[in-house]
């Protein structure tokens, strides 16, 4: 497998490290104001990056996920919170908009997205179901020209701010994930309240959704009872991409740590020339190549489609836990001035524990791949 970068994709990898070097130096004060990164969003948007993987009809690039995956890794080295703001975008809400929804809504909806003026959300986790996503109880009942939604929704990332949910629910009889499907709510639909935001610990927030009766036409059901299976597939899309924030962050905290070895001095000498430091910092090199490579060839492998299960699987907890592993690792190298609040190191590694719950946690992905393992046919 060739992992050669075509001439475009090097560009635009350039363009967004750049661009990801702006927001780092704002990005501590961005964490700490615990406001939405407008300004980040608007350029991202201003560079032609925030509508990468959105089909060029509606004023995107096209590009595949594997532009995606190389983009986000270059935002998340500069700002988490804006990493976390793009990734609805840049994700799977969009290509979800893209490949089921109705065509007025993608004419409408998707160049405001492009053009960092519309925010995406998706709304699968409840209170009852959160890695059991299949069992969602958020109901979906049909009426003359629509269905009536009744449920409510939490940990609902952008929630303060999205003008468009993906809203996992239950259409019909069905028992479990076959009677999933999911609809589009726009933000100003009667009898759908974002009831609270609460801010976590990497400094995204998260929201909680409530329907109360709230109509939704035809027009905005993207897909009915039995859509959980290819819904989910696109889902996998989205754990590529949390899999590259936990990388930028992983890579970004490495590269502290590395000039901070080079320059700090104790005992007449550099950190640096500290053996059991040297291979400390050996491992974490070794720890984000490993998960840079497979991430890219889940990615690779997608083409413009949406990536393999298990490829995911492995990718995400892979570099889930190893973004954890990097970014304490590089806090140790810190000393005292890593554990400082604020400091590059510190806010990586409560960014990085993200990854691991979310987008489906680490135990789920680890399910899934025994599940290949063991249960599948010729397994
Ligand atoms: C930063 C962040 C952003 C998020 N954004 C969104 C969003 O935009 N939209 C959305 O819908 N949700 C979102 N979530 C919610 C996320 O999807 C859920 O947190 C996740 O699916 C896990 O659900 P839970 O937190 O309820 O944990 P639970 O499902 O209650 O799990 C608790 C623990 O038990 C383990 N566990 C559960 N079942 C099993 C099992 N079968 N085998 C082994 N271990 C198991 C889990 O791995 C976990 O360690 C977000 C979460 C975070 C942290």
């Amino acid at each position: 497998m060739d992992f050669e970068l075509t001439p475009e994709q090097r560009a635009m990898r350039e363009l967004a490290r750049r661009v990801g070097d702006e927001f780092r130096e704002r990005a501590a004060e961005v964490e700490a104001s615990g406001r939405f990164p407008w300004e980040n969003i608007r350029r991202l948007a201003d560079v032609g990056l925030l509508g990468l993987t959105i089909p060029p009809e509606y004023g995107g690039t096209g590009g595949s996920l594997f532009d995606a995956v190389l983009v986000m890794e270059e935002i998340a080295r500069g700002c988490y919170v804006t990493a976390m703001a793009a990734l609805g975008e840049l994700g799977v809400q969009s290509q979800i908009l893209a490949r089921f929804a109705d065509a007025d809504l993608k004419r409408r909806v998707l160049p405001r997205v492009v053009r960092g003026e519309s925010i995406l959300a998706i709304a699968i986790s409840e209170p009852e179901a959160g890695s059991d996503a299949g069992h969602v109880a958020t109901r979906a009942e049909p009426v003359a020209g629509g269905v009536r939604l009744r449920g409510n929704k939490i940990y609902i990332s952008r929630a303060d701010v999205a003008d468009v949910f993906i809203v996992y629910c239950r259409f019909g009889d069905a028992p479990g994930p076959r009677g999933v499907g999911a609809v589009a709510v726009e933000r100003d639909t009667p009898g759908f309240f974002v009831t609270s935001c609460d801010t976590t610990m990497g400094g995204e927030r998260l929201g909680q959704l409530f329907f109360d009766d709230c109509f939704v036409p035809d027009d905005h059901v993207l897909v009915r009872e039995n859509g959980f299976r290819r819904m989910m597939e696109a889902f996998n899309g989205q754990r590529l991409l949390n899999a590259a924030i936990c990388l930028g962050l992983a890579q970004g905290a490495l590269d502290e740590a590395v000039a901070y070895a080079r320059r700090r001095r104790q005992f007449d000498r550099r950190l640096a020339d500290f053996q059991g430091l040297r291979w400390m910092l050996a491992d974490m090199h070794v720890d984000v190549e490993a998960a840079r490579l497979l991430i890219w060839r889940a990615a690779a492998r997608a083409g413009q489609g949406f990536p393999d299960v298990r490829e995911a699987a492995v990718a995400k907890t892979f570099a889930n836990e190893m973004a954890i592993r990097v970014t304490n690792q590089a806090l140790q190298v810190f000393g005292a001035a890593g554990y400082m609040r604020g400091s590059y190191v510190e806010r990586a590694l409560r960014g990085a524990r993200f990854g691991a719950i979310g987008g489906g946690t680490v135990q789920i992905q680890r399910n899934l791949i025994a599940h290949h393992l063991l249960d599948e046919p010729g397994s």
